[in-house]
């Protein structure tokens, strides 16, 4: 998106606000499509917790999506935004039996990582279908944070428990329709995803009635220029071929699915925020923003980078700041950075805001939440109002401990 359209919708719909790019979100599904056109049965199920503003999910349902969700209130937004049941599957961690039951009460796919679990359900409903996470523990990217395949990870049914499940399937007679794995995010290298993937082939082999096998996601995206990202190009011409073989052994046309969730969404992104004021200290110039890790928490949490750009001073010599917000507690977005001078009242914007930005925003320090706008074919949409003082009451029981004892004793 163009600065000045960013600038105007600051203007027209307020600060902070949330605004995403339609037509790049519509790009990377189809580029993602493109790259495995080979692929007869192709499904994309769009991570819905990187993002899930209903209005984000109904452009990615028209768009033929379906979506991944990991808790019953996901599940309920998407039958909400339209999706069908069988358009969403369920890839819950560490939830109750009762929760997975109600999801496949209302009709959409189950995917159990867990043994207990898997033994549970199986034995309770041995007609309804079941995909199986697999815990593969290859290492992706290098963050341990969002690394989820490796040993001790929570994630998953490990592959050296294989016989363990087959024991369970046998007992219960259920019906085990898919294999997934997920190893996590910021897979940089596709021969890592490749290797997992051919675990997962292996494991495919010992169940005879799949229809789907679910490679996950983990697609690094561009956060800075000449950061490398995932050639799904590369990724989709190799995968394919050696799906489409896979499929020719095991007899059946299977489905690929994948599940992206930063990889549609989180270029879409920018984060619009106004500064309240410039501190000049004895060593660094702080910009300071009327936001703070409340809005925007993945450079605090993750030490994610985000490109800042000053969208109101484009011609604006380049000087340093530090960046950050109004929370009472260190809130620093980014230390030193270049961005064109920045004078009290203009818009800041933040890349890669599209994923795991305004999902992961709170109300702390009693702070309200930013609107969201969606820009798609030159419109702009108001997608969330900015909340009022309301949205943080509207909950709260206010006990009126003023009267005295008696008073309370007489009632
Ligand atoms: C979070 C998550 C994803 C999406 O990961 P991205 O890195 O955003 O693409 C996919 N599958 C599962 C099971 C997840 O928990």
């Amino acid at each position: 998106m163009q600065e000045s359209q960013l600038l105007k919708i600051a203007n027209e719909f307020g600060s902070p606000v949330y605004v995403y790019d339609g037509n790049k979100i519509e790009a990377q599904y189809k580029r993602l499509t493109g790259a495995f056109k080979n692929v007869k049965k192709l499904k994309i199920n769009y991570a819905v917790k990187a993002l899930s503003n209903i209005s984000v999910l109904k452009l990615l349902h028209t768009l033929g999506s379906g979506i991944d969700t990991v808790s019953i209130q996901e599940v309920q937004l998407g039958l909400a935004a339209g999706f069908k049941p069988e358009q969403i599957i369920f890839t819950p961690n560490g939830v109750s039996l009762n929760e997975i039951e109600e999801a496949a009460q209302l009709g959409v796919k189950i995917n159990i990582d867990n043994l207990s679990i898997l033994e549970q359900f199986g034995a309770k409903h041995p007609t309804t279908p079941v995909c199986i996470r697999i815990n593969p523990h290859v290492m992706a990217g290098g963050n341990a944070n969002i690394s989820v395949g490796h040993i001790d990870s929570k994630f998953g049914i490990s592959i050296h428990q294989i016989p363990h499940i087959l024991r369970i399937v046998e007992n219960t007679k259920m019906n085990i329709n898919g294999i997934h794995m997920h190893t996590g995010s910021d897979i940089l290298d596709i021969e890592v995803f490749l290797y997992a993937s051919e675990i997962l082939f292996e494991t495919a082999k010992q169940f005879n009635n799949l229809e789907f096998i679910d490679f996950g996601s983990g697609f690094k995206v561009p956060y800075k220029p000449g950061d490398i990202e995932t050639n799904i190009e590369e990724l989709g011409k190799k995968l394919s071929k050696r799906f489409n073989d896979f499929c020719k052994d095991y007899g059946k046309e299977l489905t690929l699915a994948f599940e992206p969730g930063k990889f549609l969404v989180s270029e879409s992104g920018y984060f619009l925020a106004q500064v309240n004021a410039v501190k000049q200290t004895t060593s660094t110039v702080f910009a300071q923003i009327d936001s703070g890790f409340n809005h925007l928490i993945r450079p605090m949490f993750y030490g994610s980078h985000h490109e800042i750009s000053n969208i109101s001073n484009l011609k604006g010599r380049e000087r340093f700041y530090t960046v950050v917000g109004y929370i009472c507690e260190t809130d620093t977005f980014g230390n030193n950075r270049r961005i064109n001078e920045i004078n009290e009242g203009d818009i800041l914007a933040f890349k890669n805001a599209g994923a795991y930005c305004f999902s992961m925003a709170s109300n702390y320090n009693s702070r309200l939440r930013p609107a969201e706008v969606l820009w798609y074919n030159n419109e702009a949409h108001l997608i969330r109002k900015r909340e009022t003082f309301d949205d943080i009451i509207h909950n709260q029981i206010a006990v009126d401990f003023s009267t005295n004892k008696e008073n309370i004793l007489a009632k």
